[in-house]
């Protein structure tokens, strides 16, 4: 658990909330009720990516969209997590225990997925896995690609607008 949760911003005033965090649009929920943060929901993943809409909060991407990357991401220039607002990313880059760096290692136990949950394509590889730094790169747009059977965001052929660090920076918040 984090020690302090930010405050919800206005924004995403909309979104559930589990434990004091807004619950990205983009995390599942099994049949019995529960949201299973850190996993994704295949369909909205694949909708956001296709349609260019924020994973946070679920709304259409404006002209400047952050795609959050781990460092092992950063070669491919791709990620199958769709791109979000700038300040959905500053809020998950607060809030979220893995991308904050709050967490130092990827959770030990497989999570019980229901059918439509996909678990991102290297989830057996970071179980208990000592967790990476994260960046955010800053974009005015990305391509969607195949990557097996999911979509990934890629900028291979697009200049980010910049890459920050967030893990590895103290005042590192976009
Ligand atoms: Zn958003």
């Amino acid at each position: 658990m984090p020690d302090t949760v930010p405050d919800i911003p206005l924004w995403i005033a909309h979104l559930p909330v589990v434990g004091g965090l807004a619950v990205p649009w983009i995390t599942p929920r099994t049949t019995d009720g529960r949201y299973l943060l850190g996993s994704i929901d295949r369909d909205r993943m694949h909708q956001a990516l296709v349609y260019r809409w924020c994973g946070v909060c679920g709304r259409p991407l404006d002209d400047r969209l952050v795609l959050l990357m781990r460092l092992s991401d950063l070669p491919r220039q791709c990620t199958n997590e769709p791109a979000l607002h700038p300040q959905c990313a500053a809020y998950t880059a607060a809030a979220c225990p893995m991308v904050s760096g709050k967490l130092d290692h990827y959770r030990s136990t497989p999570v019980r997925l229901d059918a439509t949950m996909a678990p991102s394509s290297d989830t057996s590889a970071r179980q208990g896995a000592a967790a990476e730094p994260w960046f955010a790169v800053w974009l005015r747009t990305y391509r969607v690609i195949p990557d097996g059977d999911n979509l990934a965001a890629s900028y291979n052929d697009i200049s980010p607008l910049r890459i920050r660090s967030i893990t590895w920076s103290v005042s590192g918040l976009l």
